[in-house]
């Protein structure tokens, strides 16, 4: 096993999560029933925790998934009537207009350059036949994210349409204005430091009525039930009460996200700084406004990234691949809170040694 993984998902995980497990054992959360007082008050002070940690808004509602990818479809078959309108610059934006399409075929998407900022203004949306308009904040396959300013500016040209944010590997890492959407979504195996397995679905009240509307009855997971059930602090299947326990660790032994963002953004900064002049790689977005905070992404030739991926690993140093069309040319580094400040001395440690410029 490699000393540092840089993968950007899944990814490092914290080093406490091996004592976490162990007090789940002992502990007996791992056959606590979930309609038991023992599970629904560890939900309710997880959701509490959360929404503290994290500066989400009190009455925004927070609710179990098992995956972003499961947010995707929850996201059209309850709060989709009619159609939905995705930005797109990367394959996780694209997979989500897909999984919408699939079941709102009227859904289109405009995909954009990876150093470009859209123009909120000449957006191909109506905001009278569109119900819901889809980014996504961190787009890990290309590296690249959307700013808080970009992300106010779509807000306030939504009229009756919401806005559905994609915040799966920076949620837990950024200090995300929840207040200037409607949905939020995310998974645990990316900047919560724990493994897979588990997804939040964060709603506005604007989100919550929305959800009435569409009453949506169709599935398991249909929004309405999963709402009622929540209003328990339960869910109408068995939770990952495992994924449930450990984020509720996680998230005690957390420093508020205002400290924890202000270290990613640091530390990004170097890491940019340090690339652009000291190896053979290069950042693979050259416009530092859509450069990604807490994923890296550098790019060079097929052969140059090669042989730094294996003499990394030489180094018991694990470097994230490209994605996607990228695979071979692009090497992504994961900057979540839970990969320690050693781990990037130790990177750029390796790259002064055996890649001398
Ligand atoms: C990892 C990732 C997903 C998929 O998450 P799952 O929990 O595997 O469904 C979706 N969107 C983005 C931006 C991601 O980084």
């Amino acid at each position: 096993m490699p000393t540092f993984t840089f993968n950007p998902g899944p990814s490092a995980v914290y080093p406490a999560v091996r004592q976490y497990l162990t007090d789940a054992f002992d502990e007996g959360w791992l056959s606590a029933p979930h309609r038991s007082e023992k599970v629904t008050s560890l939900v309710r002070q997880t959701v509490a925790d959360f929404k503290s940690k994290l500066n989400v808004p009190q009455d925004f509602t927070v609710l179990f998934t098992s995956s972003a990818t499961e947010c995707w479809e929850i996201l059209a078959q309850s709060l989709t009537a009619r159609r939905s309108f995705h930005l797109y610059n990367g394959d996780f934006g694209l997979k989500w207009l897909k999984y919408a399409q699939a079941l709102r075929p009227a859904s289109t998407g405009l995909s954009f350059g990876v150093d470009e900022v859209p123009d909120v203004a000449t957006l191909p949306f109506s905001a009278d036949d569109t119900d819901l308009v889809c980014i996504t904040q961190n787009e890990t396959s290309t590296a690249t994210q959307l700013r808080e300013g970009f992300i106010l500016n779509l807000y306030n040209r939504l009229g009756r349409a919401l806005l559905a944010v994609d915040a799966t590997s920076s949620l837990a890492g950024l200090n995300l204005k929840y207040i200037k959407a409607d949905v939020w979504f995310g998974s645990l195996q990316k900047c919560f430091g724990l493994p897979a397995g588990l997804g939040v679905l964060i709603l506005s009240p604007r989100a919550v009525a929305q959800a009435r509307v569409v009453n949506d009855r169709a599935h398991y997971n249909a929004l309405p039930a999963l709402l009622a059930q929540m209003l328990n602090f339960q869910t109408n299947f068995t939770p990952n009460v495992l994924g449930i326990y450990l984020l509720s660790r996680v998230l005690a032994d957390r420093e508020p996200i205002k400290t924890v963002h202000q270290h990613l953004s640091d530390r990004a900064q170097k890491l940019y700084d340090f690339f652009e002049q000291a190896t053979p790689l290069q950042p693979l977005i050259t416009n530092p406004e859509t450069r990604s905070t807490t994923v890296i992404g550098l790019k060079g030739d097929a052969g140059t990234i090669e042989e730094i991926k294996r003499k990394a690993l030489e180094a018991s140093l694990l470097l994230g691949s490209g994605y996607g069309p990228l695979k071979n040319t692009t090497i992504r580094i994961a900057n979540f809170p839970a990969v320690p400040d050693a781990a990037f001395e130790a990177l750029v440690q390796f790259f002064v040694k055996e890649f001398p410029q």
